[in-house]
């Protein structure tokens, strides 16, 4: 019997260590104490064969039965041990996040696309605050207080005599007054109305102005200037008009088309059939702004012309509701690559 008792101490003294095993290596160290080549239980079944007959039997059961009973301990511990390592924060199997590349904003493309082409024609770009006072808004750019154009457009008034300005054009009065011709700059920016939103306008919307004053600027080089830039922007073959129109800042005053670009001309649903496109207005720029920012309106003339942003976009990318440009959907910005 005490060849019995002396398996079941070894067998709880390794049982003992496999439960308080503190990783693999500790749990293999037990495996070749007990059961390895020279290990305690392996010491037992070897001695088997020197045990007188009557006791061969029954100790080399209970060795045997040990030595499972070790087995078994020894493996659901190691499993325990690689449930460890599934249960950890990092589970390397799994797919990467896809980083999604950004692009720009179709706004933001018609702006950088404008530019470029007047700045190969030789204008630097210049910005100016989008708060206003009256007088850099309508004042200066000859709107007198009780002029009606001010009715035309729907202005956001703020404290203090203040206002979102309701055109770029400001920054022309800006840029004149700190200047000496030549100037021939380009202003682009947000401008804001008070307009009902709708498919076709919205309170917020981009223009690019453009001016140059210089001695001797005549309505030759305001149209040369336009049909390069439309030509460039728009592609050859366009064609263009000028139509009389009035804006309070310039004398004489117009308002240029365009050929239509789906149907050329022979009239379809973009250009309501009437062949042309209405994409900007220009003029000569009045004498009594000249006079408003100091300079000799006998010596210098000037022309200026404005566009505004979202009406190019939406003729450019075909997009019927101009309220898509501002509701930052996702899936409707990612397009424009
Ligand atoms: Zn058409």
């Amino acid at each position: 019997m005490s060849g019995l008792d002396h398996i079941d101490g070894i067998l709880q003294e390794a049982l003992t260590a496999i439960e308080g095993a503190r990783s693999p290596q500790e749990l293999e160290a037990v495996d070749v104490k007990y059961l390895g080549r020279r290990g305690a239980i392996t010491a037992v079944l070897k001695g088997i064969k020197d045990l007188p007959p009557e006791s061969r039997k029954v100790v080399g059961a209970a060795a045997n039965q040990a030595r499972l009973r070790l087995e078994e301990a020894l493996i659901s511990a190691r499993q325990k041990f690689e449930g460890v390592k599934q249960d950890s924060p990092f589970d390397y199997t799994l797919p990467g996040i896809k980083q999604r590349q950004g692009s720009l904003h179709p706004i933001t493309r018609v702006i950088d696309r404008i530019c470029q082409s007047f700045y190969g024609m030789g204008f630097s770009i210049a910005r100016g605050p989008d708060i206003e006072n009256d007088y850099y808004n309508f004042e200066a750019l000859n709107f007198p207080p009780d002029h009606p154009a001010r009715d035309m457009q729907d202005t956001f008034y703020l404290d203090g005599g203040l206002l979102l300005r309701t055109h770029t054009t400001p920054v022309q009065i800006r840029v004149l007054e700190s200047n000496k011709p030549p100037v021939k700059v380009i202003t682009p920016g947000k401008t804001y109305r008070n307009e009902a939103i709708s498919t076709r306008s919205y309170c917020v919307f981009h223009q690019v102005d453009g001016f140059l004053v210089d001695e001797g600027i005549t309505m030759g080089d305001l149209k040369g200037v336009l049909v390069a830039f439309c030509r460039d922007f728009y592609g050859e073959g366009l064609k263009l008009r000028f139509r009389p129109s009035f804006f309070p800042f310039t004398e004489p005053s117009a308002e240029v088309d365009i050929s239509c670009l789906l149907c050329k001309g022979k009239g379809c649903q973009l250009c309501k059939y009437e062949g042309w496109l209405e994409i900007l207005g220009c003029g000569m720029i009045d004498p009594n702004v000249m006079r408003n920012v100091g300079y000799d309106s006998e010596k210098y003339t000037g022309y200026a012309f404005g566009m505004g942003v979202e009406r190019i976009a939406l003729l450019k990318y075909r997009i019927t509701d101009i309220r898509l440009l501002y509701e930052n959907d996702i899936r409707f910005i990612r397009q424009f690559h």
